[in-house]
C-alpha cells in the first residue's frame, strides 16, 4: 500500500484489507454466539459504519433487523463530541437486543450520548461493535464490548472514516502522518 495524500495531509497505510476482514469475520462469528436465539437489532451510525455494517452483516447467520441512524457532524481532525439528536431511527427497540454499529469509538462521548438517547425506549440490552478503539483517549461510560482493533490516539481514515468527506472508499485503513 502507498502513502496517500487527502487535502492538506500525508497518511500511511495502517491496517490492510485482510487484516480488517479477519478482524470482521472473527466479531461476526461472536456475536452470532452471543445473541443465538435473542431478538437482535443492529443499528449501524453513519456516515462512517458503512463499509464496517456491510462487511459485518454477512458474516451475521442469525436472523435480525438493520437500521439505520446519524448523529451529529464531526468535521475536522479533532472530535466535536455533540451529539444533538438521532434522526433516521424508525424501528422499535424496547425489550429487543441493540447492537450500535460504530466506525471509530475515540473519546466515547458520542457513543454515550446515543446509548443515553437509546436507553429511554427501553431495550433489553445494548452493547456496541467498532472497527476501531482508541482506548488511551477513552474517556466514556461505555467501552465496546466488540471492536477490530485498539488503536493509538491518531487520526485514521479509510473503510469509511472520512477526513473532511474524502477517503471513505479507501478499502484499508491509513494513519495520518506526523
Ligand atoms: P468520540 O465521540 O468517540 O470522541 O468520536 C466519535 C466520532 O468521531 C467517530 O464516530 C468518528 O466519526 C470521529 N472520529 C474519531 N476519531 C477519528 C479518527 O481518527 N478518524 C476519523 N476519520 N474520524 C474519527
Amino acid at each position: 500500500m502507498e502513502h496517500i495524500q487527502i487535502h492538506d495531509k500525508t497518511f500511511i497505510p495502517y491496517l490492510s484489507q485482510t487484516d480488517i476482514q479477519e478482524a470482521v469475520d472473527i466479531l461476526a462469528q461472536r456475536i452470532n454466539t452471543d445473541y443465538h436465539g435473542k431478538d437482535l437489532i443492529f443499528l449501524s451510525v453513519l456516515n462512517g459504519s458503512f463499509m464496517f455494517t456491510s462487511d459485518l452483516m454477512k458474516g451475521i447467520t442469525l436472523p435480525c433487523e438493520i437500521s439505520f441512524m446519524k448523529v451529529s457532524s464531526y468535521a475536522g481532525t479533532e472530535s466535536t463530541g455533540r451529539v444533538d439528536e438521532l434522526i433516521g431511527l424508525t424501528s422499535a427497540i424496547k425489550d429487543r437486543h441493540v447492537i450500535i454499529i460504530e466506525d471509530i469509538v475515540d473519546t466515547g462521548i458520542t457513543i454515550d450520548k446515543v446509548i443515553k438517547l437509546l436507553t429511554i425506549q427501553e431495550p433489553s440490552s445494548i452493547e456496541v461493535c467498532a472497527t476501531l478503539f482508541k482506548k488511551e483517549a477513552h474517556l466514556g461510560q461505555h467501552p465496546p464490548k466488540y471492536y477490530g482493533f485498539e488503536i493509538p490516539n491518531k487520526f485514521v481514515v479509510g473503510y469509511g472514516l472520512d477526513y473532511d468527506q474524502h477517503g471513505r472508499n479507501l478499502p484499508a485503513i491509513y494513519q495520518v502522518k506526523s
